[in-house]
């Protein structure tokens, strides 16, 4: 390997910044270039929905700029600019920077850190979308932020983790909240009812207003505000929506390039695409079969992948990872069990109510805790949970 020739991170949220920082205490020679189509400020993503009630501005969460993080990993950042093609014969790059500069860039190896984009909306009509927000980076909360001055009412669309999590954000906040979703209850997918109407009966409590059952079919503008109107035929007004519909791996390049794909880029337990001097951790990655949008899944792996960049190799073994919801107003966890690991009706929860909150177990037919969803008081039960579930990897 010609170590003159850089490694090249293409991304620079948490997953492509842990790795730099873990790649540089074991290597402080190597050559090493990030590339960012945002504008390279380090900050904590899971912040974003949780942040308006302390009335946050997007640079108090900044917690360092690129040109802070390009002195202290003594790397190159490229900022405001996109990774366009990727020649892997050639071990080359094409970019493209904001101002339309292109460029190309040669790597001896690349990791992608490219992260995940909002799902594209469901079809809606009417002429409203310029009121429709989606918060998914820094910039996205700088417009949601500044959109909100002066206004009172926010519609959110999709009652999912993040969705609850701004619910609970904007009401604490001084907003209106109401909140539509197409399922019957809030985290439908991840939660049993139980649990989810615990959740609802809190946010409610505090002033949100759910609608169940009917997604938003148009959305228009309104006396200066909004007009959303739902599949049931019901009518919600508004200042402004903010859409929180789930999030899809960034695999466009890679993609392109000719990497194995399924939902995210497909690598092994070493991080390891299906090229061998290619990379992928984060949001964007499916690291042995899992495709995972959270925060502990991207640090463990950018401290194994660092240590095989720097020459010994090392894999991931993800253990039970218990994901924290951040609404405050009714503390909660949530474990899923892992994709594949029962067949369908072989496992159901069993949910115990508390004085204030729910503990509730997905178990298999022979008793087998395979994954669990905890509010309120019962999330003292997180760690002896987790003991008894299996690990996500073997
Ligand atoms: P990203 O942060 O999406 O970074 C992707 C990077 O790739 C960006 O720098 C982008 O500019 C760059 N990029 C992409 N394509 C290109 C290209 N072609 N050329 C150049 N650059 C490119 N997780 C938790 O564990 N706990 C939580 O409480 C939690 N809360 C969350 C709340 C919200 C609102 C959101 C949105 C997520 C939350 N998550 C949470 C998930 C967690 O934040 C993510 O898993 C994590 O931040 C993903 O980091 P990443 O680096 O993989 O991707």
């Amino acid at each position: 390997l010609d170590d003159t020739l850089p490694l090249v991170i293409i991304g620079t949220g948490l997953a492509g910044y842990h790795l730099a920082k873990e790649f540089r205490k074991l290597d402080q020679r190597t050559p090493l270039t990030l590339i960012t189509g945002d504008d390279g400020t380090f900050y904590s993503k899971p912040l974003l929905s949780a942040s308006l009630a302390h009335g946050k501005t997007p640079q108090q969460l900044a917690t360092a700029s690129a040109e802070d993080m390009a002195r202290e990993l003594n790397a190159e950042i490229l900022v405001h600019t996109h990774v366009t093609n990727l020649d892997r014969d050639a071990k080359l790059l094409s970019l493209v920077s904001d101002g339309g500069i292109s460029a190309e860039l040669p790597y001896g190896r690349l990791v992608f850190a490219t992260g995940a984009n909002c799902t594209p909306l469901p079809p809606m009509e009417g002429n409203g979308m310029s009121r429709l927000f989606r918060v998914n980076n820094l910039s996205d909360y700088h417009r949601f932020r500044t959109a909100l001055a002066n206004r009172k009412r926010v519609l959110l669309i999709g009652a999912g983790l993040i969705g609850c999590e701004f619910a609970n954000d904007l009401i604490q906040a001084g907003y209106s909240v109401g909140v539509v979703d197409v399922q019957a209850w809030p985290l439908a997918t991840l939660l049993p009812e139980a649990a989810g109407r615990d959740i609802q009966n809190a946010l409610e409590q505090a002033g949100v207003r759910f609608h169940f059952g009917a997604g938003v079919t148009k959305l228009e503008q309104h006396a200066g505000g909004i007009r959303a109107q739902l599949a049931d035929g019901s009518v919600i007004e508004a200042d402004l929506a903010l859409a929180a519909l789930g999030l899809k791996p960034n695999v466009g390049l890679a993609e392109s390039a000719g990497l194995a794909i399924k939902r995210g880029i497909v690598t092994n337990r070493a991080l390891q695409t299906s090229d061998a001097d290619i990379f992928a951790l984060g949001d964007c990655a499916e690291v042995d079969g899992h495709n995972l949008f959270f925060v502990a899944p991207l640090t463990q792996s950018a401290r194994a992948l660092a240590q095989t960049l720097a020459g010994t190799s090392a894999e991931v073994q993800y253990g039970t990872l218990p994901v924290a919801v951040k609404t405050t107003l009714r503390p909660t966890v949530v474990c899923p069990p892992r994709a594949g690991s029962f067949v369908e009706g072989t496992a159901d929860w069993k949910v115990t109510k508390l004085e204030d909150g729910i503990v509730a177990e997905f178990l298999s037919n022979d008793g087998q805790l395979l994954g669990f969803a905890l509010t309120g008081s019962g999330i003292a039960q997180r760690d002896s949970l987790s003991k008894r579930c299996p690990p996500l990897m073997e």
